[in-house]
């Protein structure tokens, strides 16, 4: 910023701490206002809609917009809650100082930049999420990447490739995330726009920086011990993140006590999408919390309980034997009514305990936090005793965890006043009898006048003076006044400051030590509370780890007893899960949408049995409405919570284990990212067939929709074949879709079988049943649902007309018995009702004559080598093809260059 000649000095001293933060708004404390100027002023007072003013500055009319002091809570938040990062800089002396130094303006400094991803503040926390910052370092197609709760004190650090980052961000879901400024271009449009992105000087992210600062925060000589010294890239992300965090709080952040890897191995894997489409924490429709996944789960009574279910739900396990404690955990919280509401009431007691921890450390508590955390701990010896009657592994082992610890309990005990304020300014905080010194500045302030009684009481005995006074004046302060008849009995001590009359008047070093205790007591009781408050936080601060280690023990007892309670006040039933390939799901219910059907509207139960035997792929057909959707999804989510180690909306459940979900459902474009609505389903598909295995689960709700039908028609067609022929991604999947030919695959493939979500037809009109059963459906009643939902009636009996037409000129076709079936012989609900097991052979449905012209050299030749678009992916050529395309950017070739390039590459086809 320009400085101006004739600047005011109070402008001088904000344009030079302004330059010092770039990008941030400075919020410039002013006696009892928050200033912002120039570009500051304009957009705060845009942002908070108040009002934008001038200030003169030397001539010069610059933008002003301020605030009141005691505003600060309700505006900062505003300002982070858009994405920006602000500087509150305060006065740092008293005027009096800076007057008594002769300085025209008083010293004033940054105390704390809060960012959306940097804050301790629990009006811009969210309890039950955590806040994340997450730092990514970039070295070619491998990224090392740290994430951090400063408000929580954990820190994570992994190493994953650049196409992992999406997954990645879908799981911390970070609220800001920083990256060295050299990766400002190549990085920006690869995040969602939500998220705050701050660039860093590019230094901080070089060479042993973050290494050797992590070394002297942790006071460690290496960081083995912590089991990441091989992450040498996730450690320059995190020695960043440390070096941004602490600049900002302006604190070492002591809190931040450990550094752990973020091991993905043991969790079973859902892409972005998946997370996204399932409706887990964030609802498809606005992003909002209501109507998903975590909105029927989240029982939890404590903030740390319900940001950990946030995360078991991220992460469902992977290993048996995990899923089964936490299961077997909640079976005895399910059993024992009485014992967890009793549990539930208690933990209703506990506060957020690592988070008062964080700000206790860190400095920033009130005594509230103290007492709150007080009255938590109170509430873990009880516990302790209350789980000795459980005797699941989990449970027992939080029990041995929790400890009660009662030399802080007593430390705070001790010194806290039973009912604090809320902040240390307003006194009171300590207790009497805490400090002696405390308490003597206490009777001074409260016993003022006394105090002076006493006094004069103890000189008059001393000097025998019976007329002795003690007076006050301005000039002097408290004096003694003596008659002239007594000049003689004067102690030595006693200094002359007046002579009247007939009196004089003294001092003594002794008064004057009183006397200063008596005025100043009220400044000192306070200075004092925050030296001692401090020095109590710090006592508390030594017993962090085990503090910390009750926090984890609650918030585990937390999610596993509200998984309990959510059970039984829904239904829901104990999965049993193994190492089979099976997935059997009886009068299986998807767990939101039951909780969100009109008054009076049963939820129909499905049953779902697949297998990697002999039913491996349920393609599913049926009328739009009828209940695909909420089939697959539900599916799909009673997985994820079986393996969570939650029980599920079902009668009866077997669950063999399933080591990851991939959805394909609906169409969304990504524009932003150039990616068409078609495009994005065709990576979603890629990425599914590029990583899928026989212990997948896949939804494929509608393949093929965004392109023209037949295009579409035979990707659906030749993505199955391939699901279904290649061993290594032989995955279970239930695919829905409104292409009827798709029918035709079961009487080809011996795992691909049918099923249908039944509906009746009457007078015209569609009743959905809601029923999955065995079977093919043979149209999607897409005009009666048309109608429905109001298309105007010219449009509905034109397409009527139309249909028709085309139906006119279908073709009957043969089914893999080779029996003709008319289309007129196919009733949609004439099906086997709901059996496991198929009944009869899948009925396949009528193709029109185009579409069978189309589909016949498919029919005829079923080998996938001939003619799967994927077939060619076993060919050595292809790797070497492969490479060579992974290694060119189409963006930056110019049409000739391709032209040479293909030209190579269909020569090398051809070797
Ligand atoms: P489309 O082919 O048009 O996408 P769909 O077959 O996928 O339709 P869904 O989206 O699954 O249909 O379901 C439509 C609506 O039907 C749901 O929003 C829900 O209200 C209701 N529904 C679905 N399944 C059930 C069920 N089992 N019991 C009760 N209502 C259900």
């Amino acid at each position: 910023m320009a400085t101006l000649k004739s600047e005011t000095p109070l402008m001088r001293q904000y344009n030079e701490i302004k330059q010092k933060h770039p990008g941030t708004i400075l919020l410039f404390r002013v006696g009892d206002f928050y200033e912002t100027f120039s570009d500051d002023a304009i957009l705060v007072s845009r942002e908070l809609g108040i009002t934008l003013t001038k200030r003169n500055n030397g001539g010069d009319m610059t933008p002003l917009a301020g605030f009141p002091f005691h505003a600060l809570d309700t505006y900062l938040p505003k300002l982070i809650r858009k994405g920006h990062r602000v500087a509150v800089c305060e006065q740092t002396e008293d005027p009096a100082e800076a007057k008594a130094r002769k300085s025209k303006v008083v010293e004033r400094e940054v105390t704390e930049i809060t960012t959306p991803g940097v804050t301790l503040s629990d009006t811009l926390l969210d309890q039950n999420r955590n806040n994340y910052l997450l730092s990514i370092h970039i070295q070619g197609d491998e990224l090392g990447v740290a994430f951090c709760d400063v408000s929580t004190g954990e820190l994570g650090v992994t190493e994953i490739p650049f196409i992992g980052l999406g997954s990645l961000l879908s799981t911390i879901l970070p609220s800001e995330i920083i990256t060295s400024r050299k990766h400002k271009n190549s990085f920006t449009d690869r995040i969602a726009n939500d998220v705050t992105k701050t660039w860093i000087e590019d230094w901080v992210y070089e060479g042993e920086y973050g290494y050797e600062l992590l070394k002297e925060h942790f006071r460690t000589h290496s960081l083995k011990g912590f089991g990441v010294e091989e992450q040498s890239l996730a450690l320059i992300a995190a020695g960043a993140l440390l070096h941004y965090v602490r600049e900002n709080q302006k604190s070492t952040m002591a809190h931040i006590r450990r550094i752990y890897r973020h091991d993905v191995a043991g969790f079973m894997v859902l892409d972005a999408s998946t997370k996204r489409n399932l409706e887990l924490t964030s609802s498809l429709h606005d992003g909002r919390q209501e109507g998903t996944l975590i909105s029927i789960l989240d029982e939890t009574r404590t903030a740390m309980g319900a940001r950990l279910l946030r995360r078991w739900l991220m992460q469902p396990l992977r290993d048996l034997s995990g899923i089964q404690s936490r299961l077997e955990a909640v079976d005895e919280f399910v059993r024992d009514h009485s014992g967890r509401s009793e549990l539930r009431e208690g933990l209703g007691r506990v506060s957020d305990v690592e988070r008062l921890l964080s700000r206790i450390m860190v400095g920033r508590s009130s005594p509230r936090d103290l007492e709150a955390l007080l009255n938590s701990l109170d509430v873990i010896d009880p516990l302790k005793h209350f789980l000795q009657s459980f005797h699941s592994t989990m449970v027992t082992d939080i029990q041995e965890r929790l400890d009660p610890l009662p030399e802080v309990r007593s430390l705070i005990g001790n010194a806290l006043h039973d009912d604090p304020p809320s902040n240390l300014r307003d006194g009171g905080v300590l207790r009497d009898g805490y400090h002696p010194e405390l308490d003597e500045l206490r009777d001074i302030s409260r016993n003022g006048k006394q105090y002076i009684a006493r006094i004069q009481k103890e000189l008059v005995s001393k000097t025998g003076i019976h007329s002795l006074k003690l007076g006050y004046n301005k000039v002097f302060g408290y004096y003694i006044e003596v008659t002239n008849a007594h000049k003689e009995r004067i102690p030595e001590d006693f200094i002359r400051k007046q002579t009247l009359v007939n009196a004089e008047r003294y001092i003594t070093p002794e008064l004057k030590e009183i006397e200063e205790k008596i005025l100043s007591a009220e400044e000192r009781i306070i200075a004092l509370e925050y030296q001692l408050f401090a020095e109590l936080c710090e006592q508390v601060s030594y017993h962090s780890d085990r503090i910390q280690q009750n926090a984890s023990a609650i918030a585990r007892l937390d999610v596993i007893q509200g998984l309990a309670e959510v059970a039984v006040r829904n239904q829901y039933t104990k999965p049993e899960v193994n190492e089979s390939t099976t997935l059997d799901i009886r009068a299986g219910r998807h767990p939101v949408v039951e909780k969100l059907l009109p008054m009076g509207e049963p939820f129909i139960p499905n049953d779902v049995l697949l297998d990697n035997e002999s039913r491996q792929i349920m393609i599913i057909t049926g009328p739009n409405m009828a209940g695909k959707s909420v089939i697959l999804r539900q599916t799909g989510l009673i997985v994820l919570l079986a393996q969570v180690g939650s029980f599920v909306p079902a009668s009866k459940a077997t669950i063999g284990l399933v080591d990851k979900i991939f959805t394909r459902v609906g169409a969304s474009d990504n524009l932003a990212a150039g990616e068409s609505t078609f495009l994005v389903e065709m990576n979603e598909a890629a990425n599914i067939l590029n990583n899928a295995t026989p212990r997948s689960l896949i939804l494929l709700d509608e393949v093929g929709r965004g392109t023209s039908t037949f295009d579409g028609l035979s990707i659906a067609w030749s993505l199955a074949e391939y699901l279904h022929n290649q061993p290594d991604v032989a995955a279970k999947t239930l695919f829905a879709t409104h292409y009827h030919e798709l029918n035709e695959l079961a009487s080809l493939y011996e795992r691909i079988f049918n099923c249908n979500v039944q509906v009746q037809e009457h007078k015209g009109k569609v009743i959905f049943l809601r029923k999955l059963i065995e079977g093919g459906a043979d149209h999607s009643y897409g005009i009666q649902v048309a109608s429905m939902a109001g298309l105007p009636e010219v449009v509905i009996s034109r397409a009527r007309e139309i249909l028709q037409n085309l139906e006119k000129h279908s073709l009957d076709i043969t089914n893999k018995n080779g029996d003709e079936i008319p289309t007129s012989d196919i009733a949609p609900d004439e099906s086997p009702t709901n059996g496991h097991a198929p009944t009869s052979a899948p009925t396949p449905a009528p193709f029109t004559q185009s579409s069978r012209s189309a589909l016949k050299a498919i029919e005829k030749q079923p080998e996938i080598p001939q003619l799967s678009l994927f077939a060619g992916l076993s060919d050595p050529r292809w790797d070497s093809i492969r490479t060579r395309l992974e290694g060119v950017e189409p963006n930056r070739m110019t049409p000739i260059e391709a032209l040479l390039l293909l030209t190579e590459l269909k020569r090398e086809l051809n070797r």
